[in-house]
């Protein structure tokens, strides 16, 4: 964690982190002290362990609300932050090292390029999760 690092300047969409429930077994005895080894007895409190079937949360990644791996994304605070995987800059890249004062059309013209490159995505995402998307523009420091 954090070796690698970035600053990120680009158009984003912010959404709340979706979750799936699913079904899986775990291995409990009736007070529900979870057991991972094969004990057949609760260390606990004595019960008798069983395979209990049990329901887990997912985080929902984009690509399975999209259909495509068209944006990859990042989490904090329950939500969920979309970048894109396939977009051209609005404005035209500074040199390195270089020093680029963004104005205020070069922010929209980003945030139109980041639009009509995602269309269709952001009309699945709308569709799914029956809200109005909105492309936002801002600063990530990125570690991973
Ligand atoms: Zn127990």
């Amino acid at each position: 964690m954090g070796i690698y690092r970035k600053v990120l300047i680009e158009p984003f969409i912010k959404i709340k982190e979706q979750y799936k429930k699913y079904k899986t077994t775990a291995r409990m005895c009736e007070n529900n002290h979870a057991h991972y080894h094969s004990e057949k007895f609760c260390k606990e409190c004595g019960k008798e362990v069983k395979e209990v079937e049990v329901e887990k949360e997912q985080l929902i990644w984009p690509d399975e609300l999209i259909g495509s791996e068209n944006f990859w994304h990042q989490t904090s605070n329950e939500f969920m932050y979309l970048f894109s995987n396939c977009y051209d800059i609005g404005f035209s890249k500074p040199d390195e090292n270089e020093m680029k004062i963004l104005s205020n059309d070069e922010i929209k013209s980003c945030i139109e390029v980041f639009k009509e490159k995602h269309k269709i995505d952001i009309e699945l995402l709308e569709k799914k999760l029956k809200i109005k998307i909105e492309v936002e523009f801002g600063v990530m420091y990125h570690a991973s």
